[in-house]
């Protein structure tokens, strides 16, 4: 190799920006591979956050974890979950240190954008039925027409029993979807801002076309579609009062590329995040500080509700951990650190005009620091100060774990947030971190296997 030169030294000495894991460290590419075949069973097991707090217990039980019990007294090494309302999930490995020192908690949502049904959803029109829809979170309309859906949630039944619906998973199974017009006969709605393309009335889910055979019924294709349904669930219409039912896409997580290095999946924001967290957690084994990992619902509607960030949940489960060690939970959570942890924009070539290169996370070059999320002048944003900055980043490279800085997108290109804000609200140092994603709320969203992977091992170095 040639000598370098004096500028070269001095260049590699003064600047610095992310490298590509692909290059500077090909050896991790088949490492993170490995990793991600779980990561995907994860996501075609959990498309609700009821469906991954319930795969997640499973994870956690076998890896020796109790549910947790606020009179009972535990151990260092010791390992613990909580159910927040079948929605919600936080999981402990006790540490050496007291609960005094702080905790360290690691916070990903499991609500991802979709379409819910409406309390009152079935209705027949010209010999279809359909379902009535109200999407969940940020969206954009006119990409959930004409793509398979599947239909998942759970019906309180009238006389207090619970049943789970699945129907669009199994290969032999129907699917569901949105019709949208063929191009011959859409040049009016072609000239409709691209926001508008589908509305939020039109997103109507065709469920059935074939009647109840009998002339003297008003609405038979309708009656034949819960004719269906009750056969299968024991349901009636009134039971859809009762109910939480999400459609989603109806497509499972599949290899992206050629070459097989990135992932394609519905929901990947955020249960890229809630995965690789809860690897992390069940990985590690006797920390010094007691982890707190948190799967929790409703980020993507504001953390709003009880099981959001942005009600008392965690803090009273802090509540519980500082009256077992008999401190006052204020102290718990003034020493605490918390990784807000979700996704990114990744910067994306065919959209250059949206983001600030110098400032965005790219594929394949590790897991994304975010300092600030919000819109406009770091509105409604947690910005995290250079201390806690100097924190993660030196926690991070102590592991050699392959790390870039992003911004959500150009100054005033638009924004986001996320649970950052309602955890450091409790007074607990927080900073965002995640994996960049592409097509972010799409159905199909797609991420790199690298970065999964660096995650992974950013949260593991994080609890070490
Ligand atoms: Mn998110
Ligand atoms: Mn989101």
């Amino acid at each position: 190799m040639a000598r370098k030169t004096k500028g070269q030294e001095l260049a590699e000495k003064l600047t610095w920006s992310a490298p590509n894991i692909a290059k500077d460290a090909p050896k991790q590419i088949s490492k993170a591979q490995k990793f991600c075949e779980g990561y995907k069973k994860f996501l075609d097991e959990g498309k609700t956050e009821r469906e991954c707090v319930r795969y997640a217990v499973k994870l956690l039980e076998k890896s020796g974890y109790r549910p947790f019990c606020a009179d009972e007294s535990y151990e260092p090494g010791d390992k613990v979950y909580f159910v927040n309302r079948g929605k919600a999930l936080i999981a402990t490995t006790f540490g050496t240190e007291s609960v005094e020192k702080g905790v360290r908690i690691n916070g990903a949502h499991i609500d991802s954008p979709r379409l819910d049904l409406k309390p009152n959803p079935m209705y027949e029109k010209e010999d279809m039925a359909y379902f009535k829809t109200h999407y969940y979170g940020g969206i954009r309309k006119y990409q959930w027409g004409a793509t398979p859906l599947a239909m998942h949630g759970v019906v309180i039944r009238k006389d207090g029993t619970a049943v789970d619906i699945c129907i669009g998973e199994k290969p032999d199974e129907p699917v569901f979807c949105i019709t949208d017009l063929l191009p011959h006969l859409a040049g009016k709605q072609n000239e409709r801002p691209l926001a508008e393309g589908l509305k939020g009335e039109e997103l109507n889910i065709v469920i059935g076309s074939l009647p109840y055979q009998d002339e003297s019924v008003k609405e038979p294709v309708k009656l034949l579609a819960l004719q269906l349904l009750n056969e299968k669930y024991g349901i009636t219409e009134a039971d859809f009062y009762r109910a939480e039912i999400e459609m989603v896409p109806a497509v499972k997580a599949a290899d992206v590329g050629l070459d097989r290095s990135m992932i394609g999946a519905y929901g990947q924001d955020d249960r890229i995040c809630a995965y690789t967290a809860l690897m992390a957690e069940i990985d590690t084994q006797m920390p010094p500080l007691t982890t707190v990992t948190i799967l929790t619902d409703k980020e993507e509607i504001g953390s709003e509700g009880n099981t959001g960030l942005n009600s008392d949940y965690v803090l009273h489960y802090l509540e519980d951990l500082a009256d077992q060690a008999c401190v006052p939970v204020r102290k718990v959570l003034r020493n605490s650190t918390c990784l807000s942890s979700d996704v990114n924009a990744a910067y994306d070539p065919t959209f250059p005009e949206v983001y600030e290169s110098r400032n965005s996370c790219y594929i394949n070059r590790g897991c994304v620091l975010t300092k600030y999320t919000g819109a406009r002048g770091k509105s409604a944003s947690n910005d995290a100060s250079a201390e806690l900055m100097a924190k993660v980043i030196r926690i991070m490279d102590a592991e050699g774990v392959y790390w870039q800085a992003g911004e959500l997108g150009k100054v005033d290109a638009g924004g986001g947030g996320t649970i950052a804000k309602y955890v450091a609200h409790m007074d607990v140092d927080t900073v965002d971190l995640g994996v960049p994603i592409l097509s972010m709320h799409s159905p199909f969203e797609l991420s790199s296997k690298l970065d999964v992977w660096n995650t992974y091992k950013a949260f593991k170095a994080f609890y070490k």
